[in-house]
């Protein structure tokens, strides 16, 4: 593309006269020297060359001789002469008569050649557009290729029709070309560099008045003035172009026209090949026309690009201009972006975690923050709200320990036994391994207190490598504790499990809801259906949180849930839950226990080594049977810290005791090593220096000194006190009335006495009156009993009449503790039956079970629970109903060692057992 700058004097033609008025050029002094600047992409676009522009030579100038400047062009030489011209190949565009162009020549012979004609004062050679190489996309780059084409190949390449150029000036390998007129070649004479013969074409003459080629130059012209108007390089070209030429034709406005286009080049080509100046006038036009309509989207872009970037300014601007004012008036406006910023800060490194709900209300919230007054309440709100938004582990997990070997070590090193649970955690590594992923589950551990429950969630947490978060809902009302507050009320907080989040940092801990059997009952809203809603598979992954109010996804949370009675757990809950019982612990269970994790950690919290303390077997047993006969083992741990705390004590008086012994000797064996060593020594203070003084102070006070705390049976009553329980049992031989029941609360199972006695004599109105804290359950069992012992006294002993003539009353030890529950009913039957009879029953028997009128036992619950309960209270004979033959079974042996057990049908056999001679 061609592009002349800066103009000078312009000439009075009908076009310039023309455009004139749009242009608005200045008028200068026509005689100053004439400089243009010709700017051109031939070679790489962006040269910029200066020349001295010394005349335009054009068609008319050329024949007239009538040049304002010569000084190249020999007046004397008649164009038509060069019938031989050099060919010069031109890449881009063809050359029009009357335009200036740059181009590169990279031939050497041709260069010298060109240069030679110069210096012979005949600058004139042939200018032909290149052909495309076929096939080959015609808006390509040609160029490339052009230097490699010598000789016939070149030729054959060249348009037939091209300009006769005169050769303005040379500059290294760029040539300046002028175009005169248009040349057809005829042959080629010459190879290298290619020469060519042409013939000098001229218009087909045409009639200058004839109208309808007036018509079609006016239209172009005045197409050109609207391009003018919309396109400043256009009008550059057109002031440039006006001054050096004096006749303004229809041939003229047809070449510039098309030359200054932004056609391609074989549309100008055509322009150029056409000698018919109307069709030439209408090729133009056309070429034009499309230049308008690119000249106006060219507009219309640049006008919405302004548009766009001075809106950007203004909002800028305007924004500054707010920030200055907010400032000002002193509304801290600094201080809300700043915090703003840190929200953002806070936000970028987990953006991509967020969920896009969540980011689209943090930045909405953002810029609600932003026009809050930062005293206003509402500004706190969102200011809370955004930081619970923000501080929430979105999409971050902690990474999951699927190695079951692991696991179970860390499991076994923190707890004894409890295998059920421990199984069913390792089944749920299992299941995540094969699966790759693991899934929210909830399990409900339960049991009595102190079984472990809560400190095998922790070590579970542990085993899988998860957070671990624990929330106790025991007694717990409001079911906005669980579900969070709505934002608008005063002092409103997320529900716990959104603070769990926060305060684990993980989006998979492990939860442990503590006592969900004592969940309270609220006025508004049932805490129960809210922790339903959080534990519900099917509806936590999408949690809704009534402060949040953004969907939280709980599914990956494992929840694990811990209860003394499983009846007592609302029952929609139950249904989503896995429950694992926990028992309770033997004697032999909590021998081990306190072993191998009690004593050590109570030992090392105390910070008393090993060697400094022995607690003996028998001791340990003591204060098991006589102290801790509860089914857990935390009352156990209690004494155990108590032991080892009063040992330390021991300790560390004896230390101090001897300590003035150590400065003494210190002072007067100064200069003893063994001495300063023991000053050193810091750690394990206490042990080393009691060992130290032995070696150092005189045998006597040797003999007094702690070295190892000694905890027998016979001292245990120094370190906890007497014993609470005496006896194994309050009776040795229970008396007549008095049986042994078996009872399940929520502490475990535990051994209970049914006491009945005769109140007096009735005489045909025999009645029972019940005592105890006894529930509806128990009362009606109680008749029940009074019932069916009096149909079996009638059928064992006919003449018996105690039952009708006798008031009874029936009491139930422990009668502070309510008790209810349908188990005792067989247990009834015998203390009354042993009354009447005047019989005790058999010696260290106990037994549980209802009975129906007709004397059929039904099963019972807690089984395992019973029978540790009866191991604990020295009990040898056990009798359960015969449904629960198979939960028996199911027991550990330790839990069945040297017990008598009996399963009973029907009342008749416990009868017998009880009251038969075979026993005892
Ligand atoms: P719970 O939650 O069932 O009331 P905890 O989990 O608080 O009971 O347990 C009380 C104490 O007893 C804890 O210190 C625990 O470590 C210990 N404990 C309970 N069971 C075992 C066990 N099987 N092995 C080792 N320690 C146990």
């Amino acid at each position: 593309m061609l592009k002349l700058l800066s103009p000078s004097s312009p000439a009075a033609s009908p076009f310039l006269r023309a455009l004139g008025s749009i242009t608005g050029f200045t008028r200068r002094n026509p005689n100053l020297g004439r400089r243009a600047f010709l700017c051109s992409d031939a070679k790489n676009g962006d040269g910029v060359v200066e020349i001295e522009f010394k005349g335009l030579g054009n068609e008319a100038e050329a024949e007239s001789k009538s040049s304002s400047s010569s000084a190249i062009i020999p007046t004397n030489l008649n164009p038509e002469d060069y019938i031989k011209v050099l060919a010069l190949p031109l890449p881009h565009r063809p050359l029009f008569p009357g335009f200036y162009m740059p181009i590169y020549v990279k031939d050497p012979k041709l260069l010298a050649a060109l240069q030679e004609s110069r210096n012979r004062q005949v600058p004139y050679a042939g200018a032909f557009l290149v052909k495309d190489e076929p096939g080959t996309d015609p808006c390509s780059e040609t160029e490339n290729n052009i230097p490699d084409l010598k000789g016939k190949e070149l030729f054959d390449r060249l348009h037939e029709v091209g300009t006769l150029a005169q050769i303005s000036s040379i500059q290294g390998d760029q040539v300046v070309l002028i175009g005169h007129r248009r040349l057809r070649i005829t042959e080629m004479v010459d190879e290298d560099p290619v020469t060519v013969k042409v013939d000098h074409l001229k218009d087909k003459p045409y009639d200058k008045d004839d109208d309808v080629i007036k018509a079609t130059s006016y239209e172009v012209i005045s197409t050109l003035r609207d391009v003018l108007e919309t396109s400043v390089l256009w009008r550059d070209h057109a002031q440039t172009y006006t001054q050096h030429i004096s006749d303004f034709n229809f041939t003229r406005i047809a070449d510039f026209g098309a030359a200054i286009s932004g056609a391609n080049k074989l549309q100008c080509q055509k322009v150029l090949e056409e000698i018919d100046v109307h069709d030439r006038l209408k090729l133009t036009l056309e070429l034009v026309k499309k230049e308008i309509e690119i000249s106006k989207i060219q507009a219309s872009l640049m006008k919405k690009m302004e548009e766009k970037i001075l809106s950007e300014q203004r909002r800028k601007l305007l924004n500054e201009q707010l920030k200055a004012i907010k400032k000002e008036l002193g509304l801290e406006a600094d201080d809300r972006t700043a915090l703003c910023e840190k929200f953002r800060e806070r936000l970028e490194p987990n953006r991509e975690k967020f969920p896009p709900n969540v980011l689209q209300v943090i930045e909405e919230e953002l810029s609600k923050m932003q026009l809050l007054d930062a005293s206003s309440s509402e500004f706190n709100i969102t200011r809370n709200y955004l930081d619970w938004l923000i501080s929430l582990p979105w999409g971050n997990y902690s990474d999951e320990n699927f190695d079951v070997l692991r696991a179970q070590k860390v499991l076994d090193e923190d707890h004894y036994g409890l295998t059920e649970v421990k199984e069913r955690i390792l089944e749920f590594i299992a299941v995540g391994k094969l699966r790759g992923m693991s899934e929210g589950k909830i399990i409900c551990l339960a049991g009595p207190p102190g079984v472990g429950k809560t400190s095998i969630g922790r070590s579970i947490a542990h085993a899988l490598n998860r957070n671990f978060f624990r929330f106790s809902v025991g007694g717990l009302t409001d079911a906005a504790e669980i579900k969070g507050h709505r934002r608008t009320y005063v002092g409103a907080m997320p529900g716990k499990m959104v603070q769990c989040l926060k305060t684990v940092g993980t989006a998979n801990p492990l939860v442990l809801i503590d006592e969900i059997d004592k969940l309270g009952r609220g006025h508004a809203g049932h805490p129960a259906s809210a922790l339903l809603e959080l534990l519900d598979a099917e509806q936590n992954a999408n949690f809704l949180d009534h402060y949040l109010d953004v969907p939280i996804d709980l599914s990956k949370v494992l929840f694990v849930c811990t209860a003394n009675v499983v009846h007592m757990i609302p029952t929609p809950l139950l249904d989503r839950m896995e429950v694992v019982s926990i028992a309770g612990y033997v004697t032999d269970d909590k021998i081990h226990i306190a072993r191998e994790y009690l004593e050590k950690t109570t030992r090392e919290a105390c910070g008393i080594e090993p060697e400094q303390v022995e607690v003996t077997d028998a001791a340990l047993l003591a204060l098991i049977e006589n102290y801790c006969r509860e089914a857990g083992v935390r009352n156990l741990q209690q004494h155990i810290e108590r032991i080892y705390r009063k040992i330390a004590l021991q300790l560390v008086r004896q230390g101090a005791a001897n300590e003035p012994a150590v400065g003494d000797k210190i002072q007067s064996l100064s200069d003893e090593p063994a001495v300063v060593e023991v000053a050193d020594s810091d750690e394990h203070v206490v042990g080393s220096k009691v060992r130290r003084d032995t070696r150092n102070i005189p045998k006597s006070e040797a003999t007094k000194t702690v070295e190892k705390v000694l905890v027998d049976s016979s001292n245990l009553p120094d370190f906890v006190g007497k014993p609470v329980f005496h006896a194994e049992h309050i009776y040795e031989q229970t008396p007549v009335g008095v049986v042994m029941g078996l009872a399940w609360t929520a502490m475990g199972g535990c051994p209970l006495y049914i006491e009945t006695t005769q109140v007096e004599e009735a005489h045909g109105k025999g009645a029972l009156q019940v005592t105890g804290q006894l529930g509806d359950v128990m009362r009606e069992s109680a008749h029940i009993a009074h019932t069916v012992a009096r149909s079996i006294l009638l059928d064992k002993e006919p003449d018996n009449t105690f039952f009708a003539d006798s008031k009874l009353h029936l009491h139930i030890p422990a009668g502070a503790i309510p008790k209810d529950g349908p188990s005792a009913g067989c247990t009834m039957i015998t203390s009354m039956l042993s009354l009447a009879m005047k019989k005790p029953v058999n010696k260290d028997l106990a037994m549980t079970g209802e009975v129906t009128l007709t004397g059929r036992i039904l099963p019972i619950g807690g089984v395992k629970e019973k029978t540790i309960a009866a191991r604990r209270g020295g009990v040898k004979t056990i009798i359960f109903p015969s449904a629960n033959k198979r939960d028996y079974e199911e027991l550990t042996p330790n839990v069945k060692e040297g017990l008598d057990v009996h399963f009973v049908d029907d009342y008749s056999q416990i009868f017998n057992l009880a009251f038969g001679d075979h026993e005892n």
